[in-house]
């Protein structure tokens, strides 16, 4: 079927027209768009619904955060029955299966189906699986909430062994360079902690005032770097590097993801497996349907991130009010911020337009920015008076116990 760019489904619609919106996937590009829709008065009879199996949306650029104890689970991880209070958002904790985009309809695992008026897609992203024997029975990934539980209980085990501790972390990405400066400090010096990556560099695609920053992070926590290094296997206590065989009592993998397959009538996809999309974020053939954040390929070239995710979901939203108004959709235009980095317990690394900035400084502006990003105005507020309690003990001495 295809429709011309503004097309709905029924021109001649009743008066008490009430669009029926249903979202994919909770993450920054589906609970966004979610959010955002709430701010469009005509929207406020439609109905919202959101297809999500976990029970809390993930603040991924703080789970770092969890490891040091810098930030509690619920400020990282609130739970969508919290943040949907009070909305029009209609939270189904479930997988989508199908989608059915001839008959606009979702087919859930657990069996129930909706039909949509409107579609978003925002299901995300997945570990890449890696062929390296032993890595998924002794390496652990760092990505879900159950992720963060398992790795923090090992380092909080691991803190407390009085043998030296050797913790390997694979992948010299953003990903990995954080979790290795994390897990430094949560260790201190009695653990040797190494990154390895098959590239000649660390975090290959970001501005090099933020490559200098990190290496200096890593360099002040001893972290060891194994560039041009590949890892041959991975065993319940060793790592095998180039044919070297080393003890590591935690390997952590952060090595990329990979898009999470399309779910029902084929679509066109790049050779990533991500949709193919219109500068709009409308499918080609399908214009009531929306592909957003990590899953999608629009012709711009986009990151997959939460920034990315972020701000499409503001586009998606206001693109959702114009239709339902017959108004054109507007094409995507992602403005690339800045970029920033968790560098060790309370310090970070920023870019932002040229300037780049580390330390204790860096790590409080990265917190600042991010606790402005978390959604909705009473998580965020919830947030940011804990930290700012914590600010106030640790620079006003003659506080009250
Ligand atoms: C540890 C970590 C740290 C990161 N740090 C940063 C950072 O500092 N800065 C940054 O910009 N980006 C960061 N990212 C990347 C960022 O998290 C992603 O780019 C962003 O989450 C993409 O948003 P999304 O909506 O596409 O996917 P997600 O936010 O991953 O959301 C996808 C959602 O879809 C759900 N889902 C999947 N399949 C189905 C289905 N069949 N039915 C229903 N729901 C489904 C999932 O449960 C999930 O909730 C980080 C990622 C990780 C893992």
């Amino acid at each position: 079927m295809t429709q011309s760019p503004t097309q709905t489904f029924s021109l001649e619609r009743p008066a008490a027209y009430r669009p029926r919106i249903v979202i994919v996937g909770g993450g920054f590009g589906g609970l966004y768009t979610a959010l955002y829709l709430q701010k469009y008065r005509h929207l406020k009879q439609c109905s919202i619904r959101l297809i999500e199996p976990r029970d809390r949306f993930l603040f991924t650029p703080l789970l770092y955060e969890v490891l040091t104890e810098e930030l509690l689970l619920w400020e990282v991880a609130p739970t969508y029955q919290n943040l949907l209070m009070g909305t029009n958002i209609q939270w189904q904790q479930d997988r989508a299966d199908h989608i059915d985009l001839e008959r606009q309809r979702v087919t859930l695992c657990q069996g129930d189906s909706f039909h949509y008026d409107y579609l978003v897609v925002a299901t995300g992203a997945q570990t890449r699986q890696l062929p390296i024997p032993g890595i998924n029975q002794h390496g652990m990934t760092f990505r879900s909430l159950e992720d963060v539980i398992t790795v923090k209980a090992r380092l909080d085990h691991l803190a407390q062994t009085s043998q030296p501790v050797a913790v390997t972390v694979i992948g010299a990405g953003a990903s990995g360079v954080e979790l290795a400066t994390k897990v430094a400090d949560r260790l201190g010096g009695q653990a040797q902690v190494r990154l390895v990556d098959r590239g000649n560099q660390i975090l290959k695609p970001f501005p090099p005032g933020l490559q200098r920053q990190a290496m200096i992070a890593l360099k002040q926590r001893n972290v060891e770097l194994y560039l041009q290094t590949q890892v041959n296997q991975v065993g319940p206590q060793t790592v095998q590097l180039d044919h070297v065989e080393l003890p590591s009592h935690l390997t952590l993998w952060a090595t990329g993801a990979e898009p999470v397959p399309w779910l029902g009538t084929p679509v066109s996809t790049n050779d990533r497996g991500q949709v193919l999309v219109r500068s709009t974020l409308q499918l080609e053939d399908y214009f009531n349907v929306f592909v957003v954040g990590d899953v999608a390929a629009p012709q711009q070239l986009i990151p997959n991130t939460a920034q990315a995710a972020y701000q499409a979901a503001a586009t998606v939203a206001s693109n959702l009010a114009n239709m339902t108004r017959q108004r054109q959709p507007q094409p995507f235009r992602y403005l690339h911020l800045g970029d920033m980095l968790a560098l060790g317990k309370g310090t970070g690394g920023v870019w932002s337009f040229g300037i780049s900035l580390g330390g204790k400084l860096g790590g409080f502006i990265r917190r600042a920015v991010y606790i402005h990003r978390l959604p909705t105005n009473h998580h965020r507020l919830k947030v940011a008076r804990r930290a700012l309690r914590q600010l106030g003990r640790a620079i006003w001495p003659f506080r009250r116990k």
